[in-house]
């Protein structure tokens, strides 16, 4: 069964097309061009969302939670209310993210998220469940993180890095950890991000305080991406430069963002899009469980965070947001010069690329998985997609 989607303009996201045609057939697509000169065969439905842009269904690689749940703790049966709630934010696939937690929980937890992704992994396009997001892979946000750089990992659950650990995290996970945050400057370090990229894990530094010598060293073992740029990060120094003087002028590595206006500011997040460029700059929202949640208090693994006009703090400090992907989307259009499209494939594209998911996703091109979101001129969510089905 094949279905036509047009709109008034579509983004690849690299490529504006006017008046397009997205073809999907079982869950993929097949086709996407103009529909100008085209006459559709009949036994294909078109459903028509007037002045709406297509835009591929955005993929958050930093999220702990949402809709009151929490990623650490979450049971499978309660997973589909938090892939519900993505959707109605455009959210179509996102990287669990651990925090740093005792090892035994932590793997607990892995066993949990893969179970998760492989039945999402395995579920057709066509059985009758409610649309939701689905969990594509697992981020661990430590336990290799710096003491000086935690933010509000706890300490006594930071673990010096070792091939070991990283493996026995590995084999909890069933291979689907695809994304790895780590402070390069830790002893035993080294030797895991060299292994972790080996094994085809997006290395990312963070929570860290090393010097930019050291950042170098990081990417030449295999780093090849920066979390939550600016935020657990030494500070830039203009004498000393330090990870973010590699971080940001760096071309190779790729770099994510928290674009929720409390994180970083906003002049700084124009200088960070300059710096990345439209190719390697990556939203991603970080968000906890309170997102989509009144304000109070609420759990992040083992960490309690009170929510306050939407800022998350844990003893003082930031602890992650609840920002959502369209919000940050639409934030990047009122605090840079980059136009929706620009965004958009910060929210898409650059991350799906950055973690080596860009033949199926963050895209909208011939043998994608049909996920995507319909959105106002504005950037507003109108409607989701996932694997064609939802409209
Ligand atoms: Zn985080």
């Amino acid at each position: 069964m094949k279905t036509a989607f047009t709109a008034r303009r579509l983004y690849t996201p690299v490529e504006e097309i006017q008046a397009p045609l997205l073809i999907v057939e079982d869950g993929r697509i097949t086709d996407v061009s103009s529909r100008a000169g085209k006459t559709l065969a009949l036994n294909v439905a078109l459903v028509d969302f007037g002045d709406a842009v297509l835009a591929p269904g955005f993929v958050d690689i930093h999220m702990h939670g949402g809709a009151g749940l929490d990623l650490m703790r979450a049971l499978p049966s309660e997973l589909p209310r938090l892939g519900k709630f993505l959707t109605t934010h455009g959210v179509t696939g996102y990287f669990a993210t651990t925090v740093a937690a005792p090892l035994d929980a932590t793997c607990a937890t892995l066993d949990r998220l893969a179970n998760a992704i492989e039945a999402a992994a395995a579920d057709t396009a066509s059985n009758g469940d409610p649309v939701q997001a689905r969990p594509l892979g697992i981020h661990l946000e430590g336990p290799f993180l710096s003491h000086k750089r935690r933010g509000v990992h706890p300490p006594e659950c930071l673990v010096t890095p070792t091939i070991e650990i990283f493996d026995r995290l590995w084999q909890a996970a069933r291979g689907h950890v695809r994304m790895l945050t780590i402070a390069p400057e830790v002893p035993g370090a080294m030797g895991v991000i060299t292994e972790a990229a080996r094994r085809n894990v997006c290395v990312s530094i963070g929570h860290s305080d090393a010097d930019m010598p050291v950042a170098q060293a990081a990417v030449k073992a295999g780093a090849r991406h920066a979390t939550h740029t600016f935020n657990a990060m030494r500070p830039l120094d203009h004498r000393e430069p330090g990870i973010l003087g590699e971080v940001l002028g760096n071309d190779q590595l790729s770099a994510d963002i928290i674009v929720d206006g409390i994180h970083v500011n906003p002049v700084v997040v124009q200088l960070f899009l300059r710096a990345k460029g439209r190719e390697r700059a990556v939203l991603i929202t970080d968000a906890i469980s309170a997102t989509g949640m009144p304000d109070g208090r609420y759990q992040l693994g083992p960490i309690e965070v009170d929510v306050k006009d939407g800022k998350c703090t844990s003893n003082g400090s930031l602890a992650g947001s609840v920002l959502t992907m369209d919000r940050a989307v639409r934030n990047v259009t009122q605090f840079s010069d980059w136009t929706l499209r620009d965004a958009v494939q910060a929210a898409t594209l650059n991350p799906a690329r950055a973690v080596g998911l860009s033949a199926r996703h963050g895209v909208l091109a011939p043998g994608a998985d049909a996920d995507f979101t319909v959105l106002s001129p504005a950037g507003e969510v109108i409607k989701t997609i996932v694997r064609g089905q939802g409209f």
